[in-house]
């Protein structure tokens, strides 16, 4: 961190991020629009803390560092006052800062029990909602932490809040938590908004912004005027924290609070835990960090708190955080960044696709440069413009997108994006398929398709051919060695031999073109479905090419059915066939299949028994970890689409586990109940194949 060596110098630079800083909260807070994302509020917090903590004489009682949130909008809403202020929470990066973090603690604990509670840290916005005789009377947000703003009549419409309380309870008492937007229903709200936008500009209207994230539009949400607009939004509560108690008491410890709680109606979030020990809690942290990407909401961190309640008192808070809980924060998955170019790809289909050239930034651990914008229509939606400053995203193992311009700081000087008249890799002038809104390069020879097309076809799922990835899909077609996907058969050791690429300085063939050899051997005995999904035909996804396998049993069959036998089989709709019908009236793409059958790639496979479900029929399955060739979400509509279940979690009735890369709990559980656990390889053959042969041999 860069601090100023003398104090003029301090002062100006504190005076700066201050006036920065309570801009952004003004954004954040107030407009519920934020101008940067949180990972840059905290890198300008943190210079400020920095200074601070070097020049303590530069404090103001304004400073951001010392305040909660920002002041309520006396305008909009009612202000409330809160009895007993909501703090925000102290931040721990690192295991070195929570572990400082808990000897400071105890340091000044004088109550023995050192036991602490972990929870989920919800990624929304603090609430404060008051019970009178188990009548729910009032909400308020956190405001500056000391008052708030009265949105009752908004709170009264999200389901999870209970209106009325059974049992005994004190006469009046406050709860705390956070309310939230699901990712779901965050993404389909956000694409509803987006069609909309599409609407509004045939109308020549604004756009209405696109959400960054579920929390803005949480918060968005909520502090709204009219109830009925809050009430369309889908928000939920959780609750984490008893507020002040009248007239009745209150459990000794928070995690009795919580059950207590629960036991109300409140709802409490299931994964709260209790622990002895700091390691313990740690050890739950980690666990946090890899449950982030598969639950419905977005947590920032893991919430550490005291389990004993009169600990909190003792304890106090320094400035607005509480000495007794504390936030551990994971990574942030979202920084702004300048929108430099939209470029197109051409994809193995011809499908041109355009994606963002950013100013590179780093989020999620990595620095990102490009960035997918998914399509022209998506584009529209979100109105992303060349030159605009946009939210990157990066979660996970997923690949970067840009979520949404940040529309308050346009120029006018961002460009619209128009897709090109012609390809980017062969110059032929572009086609637009209208009933699907794509545009694609109708030339087959463009080399671009090819080496697409290649590396798609030797694809895990595909003809899993090792070795044969982007880079040497790229060498075999610079060096004029395969032009189609059929050539692959005909590389021989000598042609090979010849370039310089495939063999050693002594002139014999290197091992990785011997390699390549075996892999393409190997790659004749692929089930009919992965053959036919090699192709490449369009719409031609992995399940529908089962269920064109299951029907015609043969490369030759398919290849001589007409749009009308292809039409009449379950499962394939009029584009899907027309498509299919489209590509094998193509004499150059009837001659690929002729080549392959020749050389031996001709799988059969025994047609489906008309009362037969899919090849699943009668299994659980259980996606875990990160699989290569598809997403988990993938995985399991195949598993539906062949008739097995999916299950959620493993137990007894598991048939068996599939294991992807960094599989975590779930496996642990597998193997402690003895269910069968299965890799990518195996859970694809099991697809092709159904259950019968390879159960006994894995
Ligand atoms: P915080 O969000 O880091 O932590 C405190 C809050 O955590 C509490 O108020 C509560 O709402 C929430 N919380 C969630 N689960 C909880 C649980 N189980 N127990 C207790 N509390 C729980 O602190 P803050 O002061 O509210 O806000 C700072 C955050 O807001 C930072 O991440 C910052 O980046 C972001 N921010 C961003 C901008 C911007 O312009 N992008 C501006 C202002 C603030």
């Amino acid at each position: 961190m860069n601090v100023p060596s003398n104090q003029h110098e301090a002062r100006l630079r504190s005076e700066e991020l201050r006036s920065q800083l309570n801009y952004h909260n003004y954004r954040y807070y107030v407009l519920d629009d934020p101008e940067v994302a949180d990972a840059e509020y905290d890198e300008l917090m943190n210079e400020l803390r920095a200074i601070e903590a070097r020049y303590p004489e530069l404090i103001t009682p304004d400073s951001p560092t010392q305040k909660t949130g920002a002041e309520p909008l006396a305008a909009t809403f009612e202000v409330v006052d809160h009895k007993v202020p909501l703090l925000s929470l102290s931040n721990c990066f690192s295991d070195e800062e929570l572990q400082a973090w808990y000897r400071r603690a105890m340091d000044r604990l004088d109550t023995g029990d050192a036991r602490l509670v972990s929870e989920p840290k919800i990624d929304g916005l603090a609430m404060a909602l008051v019970y009178e005789n188990g009548q729910f009377v009032q909400g308020a947000t956190r405001g500056d932490g000391a008052h708030g703003e009265n949105v009752t009549a908004n709170l009264r419409t999200i389901a999870s809040i209970p209106k009325s309380l059974t049992g005994r309870v004190p006469e009046r008492f406050e709860v705390r938590g956070e309310v939230y937007m699901s990712r779901s229903g965050f993404e389909r709200m956000n694409a509803a908004i987006g069609d909309l936008n599409i609407e509004r500009e045939r109308e020549g209207r604004k756009p209405l912004p696109i959400y960054a994230n579920p929390r803005n539009a949480a918060a968005g949400s909520v502090r709204q005027k009219d109830a009925q607009v809050t009430a369309a939004r889908p928000l939920s509560m959780f609750v984490y924290q008893l507020g002040w108690v009248e007239g009745g008491t209150r459990p000794d410890s928070h995690h009795e609070t919580l059950l207590w709680l629960k036991e109300l109606g409140f709802p409490v979030n299931p994964e709260a835990r209790l622990h002895e020990t700091l390691d313990e809690a740690a050890a739950r942290i980690r666990w946090w960090g890899d449950q982030r990407e598969r639950i419905d909401y977005d947590i920032d961190g893991t919430v550490l708190k005291f389990d004993d309640i009169d600990s909190w008192a003792s304890l106090g808070a320094v400035g607005r955080e509480p000495r007794w809980a504390t936030a551990f924060k994971f990574p942030p998955q979202q920084r702004t960044t300048k929108l430099r170019d939209i470029a197109v790809n051409v994809g193995r289909t011809g499908v041109l696709t355009p994606f963002a050239v950013l100013e590179p930034v780093v989020v999620g651990g990595a620095t990102v440069s490009l960035a997918t914008l998914h399509n022209e229509g998506d584009i529209r939606r979100k109105d992303i413009r060349v030159g605009d400053t946009v939210i990157v995203q990066r979660a996970g193992e997923v690949i970067p997108q840009v979520v949404a311009p940040v529309l308050s700081l346009r120029t006018g000087a961002e460009a619209e994006f128009t897709m090109p008249a012609d390809c980017p890799s062969c110059g032929t002038a572009v086609s637009r398929d209208e009933s699907e809104a794509a545009v694609y390069c109708p030339n087959l020879s463009c080399p671009t398709q090819q080496v697409r097309l290649l590396e798609h076809f030797a694809s895990r799922g595909a003809m899993d051919i090792e070795g044969l990835g982007e880079k040497m899909a790229y060498l075999l077609f610079r060096a004029g060695l395969v032009r189609n996907i059929a050539d692959v058969y005909d590389l021989a050791p000598e042609r090979l031999a010849e370039v310089e690429d495939f063999r050693t300085k002594d002139g014999r063939l290197s091992k990785v073109a011997e390699n390549l050899l075996t892999g393409i051997a190997k790659s004749k005995s692929r089930p009919l479905p992965n053959v036919l999904f090699a192709l490449g035909i369009r719409h031609v996804g992995f399940e529908t090419a089962r269920v064109l396998g299951e029907q015609f049993g043969g490369l030759g069959a398919i290849v001589a059915a007409d749009a009308e036998a292809l039409q009449g089989v379950e499962g394939i709709g009029p584009v899907v066939a027309r498509s299919i019908a489209d590509w094998t009236a193509r004499a150059e793409n009837r001659e690929v299949v002729e080549r392959l059958i020749a050389a031996g790639v001709d799988p059969r496979m025994a047609p489906k028994a008309a009362d037969e479900g899919g090849p699943l029929t009668g299994l659980t399955l259980v996606v875990t970890g990160r699989l290569e060739g598809m997403s988990r979400s993938e995985a399991e509509e195949r598993i539906r689409t062949a008739g097995g279940k999916v299950g959620s979690a493993v137990s007894k009735a598991t048939t068996a586990l599939v294991a992807g890369a960094e599989a975590g709990s779930k496996l642990a559980k597998a193997e402690q109940l003895g269910v069968r656990v299965i890799d990518e390889e195996t859970f694809v053959r099991l697809l092709a194949e159904g259950p019968g042969e390879l159960f006994q041999t894995v």
